[in-house]
């Protein structure tokens, strides 16, 4: 059998072992049944080395690409929305876009949990913030799961109390293949 390597990592194992992308259009694609016949590259299938893509010169990949792979590994949102219900009157949570990303760069909040359909432009910077100020991301699927639980329109949450942060984390499921989690 060929032996196939991260381009990120460069570790090599068998082509089950890892994820492919492929060049269309002078962009890079998820080819999530490795069925696209072009030229393509191979990533592990953990957070860390899909994080080095993003930053990888040679592989122009949108953002979007990026969570369809994440989210194959990632799988929280029903346990993150059962870990949240019980709180929904803590006074721990910030809620709005603009909030929260002035209490990320302030260092108040250290994680964010972020519905994948908010607007593209808003979580590339929440991406960006995550790297410069260490804040975890939670990924969940829709922003709606959180209007069921909070009753109003809410587009991000951050939480800002420490003890609350790792009694969340500690809590939340991870179900990735490999040693890194599902938290960004
Ligand atoms: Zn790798």
């Amino acid at each position: 059998m060929p032996e196939r390597m991260c381009v990120c990592c460069r570790n090599k194992g068998e082509k089950k072992d890892f994820f492919r992308i492929s060049l269309v259009d002078n962009k890079y694609i998820f080819d999530e049944n490795m069925k696209v016949q072009n030229r393509g590259a191979y990533i592990c299938k953990n957070p860390q080395c899909i994080d080095k893509l993003s930053k990888h010169k040679k592989y122009n990949i949108e953002i979007a690409e990026l969570l369809k792979m994440l989210k194959k590994i990632q799988k929280t949102g029903k346990n993150i929305i059962d870990i949240l219900r019980p709180m929904k009157n803590s006074e721990y949570f910030i809620f709005g876009i603009d909030e929260n990303i002035d209490g990320i760069k302030k260092n108040k909040i250290k994680l964010l949990i972020m519905p994948v359909d908010i607007n593209k432009k808003y979580i590339d910077e929440f991406i960006k913030l995550k790297e410069k100020f260490n804040v975890k991301i939670i990924e969940i699927e829709r922003k709606t799961d959180l209007r069921d639980i909070f009753l109003k329109d809410v587009n991000v949450i951050g939480v800002f109390d420490k003890k609350v942060v790792n009694g969340i984390l500690n809590k939340v499921e991870v179900t990735n293949e490999s040693k890194g989690t599902r938290i960004g």
